[in-house]
């Protein structure tokens, strides 16, 4: 007899939300989470995503905690040229509406508001650092998970939901994840505090009409130079009084470049936009933290033992390109959680039970959206050729148009702008084998919608 019917490790997004709708099902559940309060260990940017948290946590857009957060109003996105003299890159002011699905938060207060959702819900909440899995059989035939080893005991359940993050001890311990410096980016954060109507003086956010401040994105996102990918950018939020200044370097680029990340974020400090936000801010606070941004390896290639799954990031399911995780980690997390519940009242927890839970994320967008080959292309500097390519083009547009020459001849001149960049076109496309698959699926779906094209 088992002393849970789920035990789930970790209270973040993926945690929370397996714990809550395991509750809600009426599980009996049992939520782990190593740090005092749940959130107090995490960093990140940070952005949830309205719209799922609303559907597991309804009420969450209404809670406590966004108030005085403010939103990103565009995307500033750059690649620094010529250590800094130059800078190539988009800035695309998409507007408040646009980004109203996206909610900043700081991880400290919201994980801790879905932790205590789980609660209300009837989750178990406690404070225990998961150490190792307890194996059924581990040598033998059919070896299975029965539990967790902590370090305030052991517990045991048919099912262990690990929620525990990139750096899950569990997922090791499974044997389903071994990830090299290909797949982790630091990130590091300096936190400063500065009087908010003087940030505002320097980052002239405007007022949403739902009251919510939004930044511009005054503060570029800056991309280095070739060959080492690594990326850094500045988000004030006046009403909380506090900019984030946040760098991410890939471990294995960092490894290859000898640079310590300090020495990138000294570098970005000193551009002239950091400095001016910055000048006569205090530092507060230095944390760091790794994600899979940049993750040239993709997802972990199975999800699932008897007894085990892995949800978000401890399978490295985040998003390799922007890894936005908190949305993926959710979705698994709920996923897992309904299994559970399917699991107890089917009495069955068999291997293919558990191998739903694979068919079940693999059918929604998380699989697609596996596609790390666009990071080796950002690495390789590909993406960058191509706005280099576009800002001479630009550049040689207005050169000619101001000195009299005509349309017909600036094209002549144009054009050819772009042939360094082919290379980088044909190489960009040829990584895109997702997108094209995607649209085969599509089309092939509408093909036999229409009667056309081959049957199964
Ligand atoms: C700088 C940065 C910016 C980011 N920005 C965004 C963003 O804007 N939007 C977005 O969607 N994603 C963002 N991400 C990624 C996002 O944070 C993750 O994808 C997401 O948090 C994954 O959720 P999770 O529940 O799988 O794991 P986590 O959020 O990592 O939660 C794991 C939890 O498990 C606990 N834990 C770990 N080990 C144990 C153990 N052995 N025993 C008990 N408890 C344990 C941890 O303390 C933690 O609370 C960012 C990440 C970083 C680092």
């Amino acid at each position: 007899m088992s002393d849970y019917d789920v035990i789930v490790v970790g209270a973040g997004p993926g945690g929370t939300a397996a714990a809550k709708v395991a509750a809600e099902k009426k599980l009996k559940v049992l939520l782990l989470e190593r740090a005092r309060t749940p959130g107090d260990k995490n960093m990140s940017g940070s952005y949830l995503f309205r719209n799922i948290c609303e559907e597991i946590f309804p009420g969450f857009q209404q809670a406590e905690f966004h108030k005085g957060q403010c939103r990103i109003g565009g995307i500033d996105f750059r690649w620094a040229y010529d250590n800094d003299v130059k800078q190539y890159g988009m800035v695309a002011g998409v507007g408040g509406d646009a980004m109203r699905d996206m909610m900043m938060v700081y991880r400290n207060e919201s994980d801790a508001w879905l932790a205590n959702e789980a609660v209300k819900a009837g989750a178990e909440l406690k404070t225990a650092l998961a150490t190792d899995l307890i194996w059924e059989n581990k040598d033998g035939e059919n070896p299975r998970v029965v539990g967790v080893v902590t370090d305030k005991g052991e517990f045991t359940a048919p099912m262990v939901i690990d929620a525990a993050g990139l750096h899950s001890q569990l997922a090791k311990r499974s044997g389903l994840v071994r990830w090299g410096p290909e797949k982790i980016t630091l990130a590091i954060k300096y936190i400063y505090r500065l009087d908010g109507d003087i940030m505002r003086k320097r980052l002239t956010p405007y007022m949403d009409s739902d009251g919510v401040e939004v930044d511009w994105g005054a503060m570029p996102t800056m991309c280095g130079d070739d060959p080492c990918f690594w990326g850094s950018h500045a988000v004030g939020c006046p009403d909380r009084g506090i900019i984030n200044i946040i760098i991410y370097h890939q471990l294995a680029q960092e490894m290859k470049a000898k640079v310590n990340i300090h020495q990138r974020a000294q570098w970005y400090l000193q551009t002239d936009q950091v400095k001016a936000l910055l000048e006569g801010a205090e530092l507060v606070q230095f944390n760091a933290h790794c994600l899979n941004i940049g993750d040239t390896v993709g997802y972990a290639p199975k999800s699932y033992l008897p007894g085990y799954v892995m949800a978000g990031d401890s399978g490295g399911f985040g998003q390799p390109v922007e890894d936005f995780g908190a949305n993926v980690a959710q979705t698994m997390g709920k996923i897992a959680a309904e299994l559970a519940a399917e699991m107890k009242a089917k009495k069955d927890y068999s291997e293919a039970m558990f191998a739903k839970y694979e068919e079940r994320w693999r059918e929604t967008w998380i699989l697609s959206d596996n596609v790390p080959e666009m990071n080796t292309l950002m690495i390789k500097g590909y993406f960058q050729k191509i706005v280099g390519c576009a800002d001479e083009a630009m550049a040689t547009l207005f050169k000619m148009r101001f000195n009299n020459h005509s349309f017909p001849e600036i094209a002549l001149n144009v054009v050819p702008k772009f042939g360094p960049a082919v290379p980088a076109i044909v190489a960009a496309i040829g990584s895109f084998k997702g997108i094209f698959e995607e649209a085969g699926n599509k089309i092939g779906g509408l093909m036999a919608l229409m009667g056309m094209g081959k049957k199964e």
